[in-house]
């Protein structure tokens, strides 16, 4: 019985993940948005929402965003990478073959780059740099111009294709995730936590807008600064005060590194910053779990209680956080909170030599 339910790795039933085949049905839109400009469902998606946005693929400014149907939001996800999970894929796979910028002399392409209003003199050198770049590419004679799908031979997009693409991309980055996420050593309530990161659930303001409860919210901007949309990258990661608190952190375990800015290699590259030795990694990865869900519980603190950021007390929680965390749940972790707050990186090496040395 049981070899019969038995599934090869990486093969299944062969039943479609839902998910990942509706996202490729979506980019059947977005590609042909691009590929039928000239359709007449894209001339009024152009009136309505601007050349740049249908172009852009959604996401221009928020105003955009928020007037368009629930269609139109999920299509702008699809373009954009700071979403969350499997967003911007679309946009990484195609390309646009240009023509109509320039013309063959003697078998030569030369660009013909024309201007809305005439240059200013400091602008001439940000254009030199340009076409420095463009001349990087090469252009072949007798191509139409248009849009390429860059995962299929023969550059057009389709839904199978697409498919294969997303699920290849879910196995590639996000298996090594899941994995190490469920186990990770800390409280079930933490992993649900981070795994709703990594699967782009959390309700930041910017996934509330996109589910459409967009009525309730008084804004979509960041709890934290205040200047960005709140997205979970945004929100966690490359915001500039929740990435202080990430510097500090790691200042305390003598780590300086520039940190990336998505879940999956935020979650990665703390992995690998302090080492990989078994007997203290759980500990160390224990620490990011704690880190994201103190940001959570203080940026619902800002926002319920009107209370603001600050970078003590932000440090206070983790440190709370963590010392509890790993008092509990691993054995001869006996420093006082003094001992762990004056040099963590101390405790948790001298703890693993204590157990296992
Ligand atoms: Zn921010």
């Amino acid at each position: 019985m049981e070899r019969g339910v038995q599934v090869k790795r990486g093969r299944g039933f062969g039943v479609k993940n839902l998910g990942l085949f509706n996202l490729a049905l979506l980019g059947k839109w977005r590609w042909r948005m691009l590929s039928s400009s000239e359709s007449l469902w894209v001339k009024v998606l152009r009136s309505i929402y601007g050349v740049e946005a249908v172009v852009r693929g959604g996401l221009v400014d928020v105003e955009c965003f928020k007037k368009g149907s629930s269609w139109w939001r999920d299509l702008g996800c699809l373009c954009n990478r700071d979403n969350g999970f499997n967003k911007g894929w679309f946009n990484e796979g195609v390309q646009r073959r240009v023509g109509s910028m320039g013309e063959w002399r003697n078998g030569v392409w030369c660009w013909l780059l024309n201007w809305r209003m005439s240059l200013f003199l400091w602008e001439q050198d940000e254009v030199n740099v340009l076409l420095n770049k463009v001349e990087e590419v090469s252009l072949v004679h007798g191509n139409e111009d248009g849009w390429l799908w860059v995962n299929d031979k023969n550059g057009t997009y389709s839904v199978r294709n697409a498919y294969k693409v997303l699920q290849n991309e879910v196995r590639n980055d996000n298996y090594l995730h899941y994995k190490r996420l469920w186990t990770s050593m800390v409280p079930s309530k933490l992993k649900c936590f981070a795994w709703r990161l990594f699967v782009g659930g959390v309700p930041t303001r910017m996934n509330l807008a996109r589910r459409g409860n967009i009525g309730s919210l008084p804004s979509t901007l960041c709890a934290f600064c205040g200047e960005l949309e709140e997205s979970s990258d945004h929100l966690f990661f490359t915001c500039s005060l929740s990435y202080s608190v990430w510097q500090k952190l790691y200042s305390l375990f003598g780590i300086y590194s520039i940190l990336p800015s998505s879940t999956g290699s935020n979650f990665l590259s703390h992995w690998h910053l302090f080492g990989e030795a078994k007997n203290f990694h759980q500990q160390w990865m224990t620490i990011w779990f704690v880190t994201i869900w103190s940001l959570w519980l203080v940026r619902n603190k800002i926002i319920f209680d009107e209370s603001s950021f600050h970078l003590d007390e932000v440090m206070f929680i983790i440190n709370l956080h963590s010392w509890n965390l790993l008092s509990a749940r691993f054995k001869g972790f006996s420093f006082s909170f003094l001992e762990w707050v004056w040099n963590p990186s101390s405790c948790i090496s001298y703890n693993s030599h204590r157990l296992y040395g």
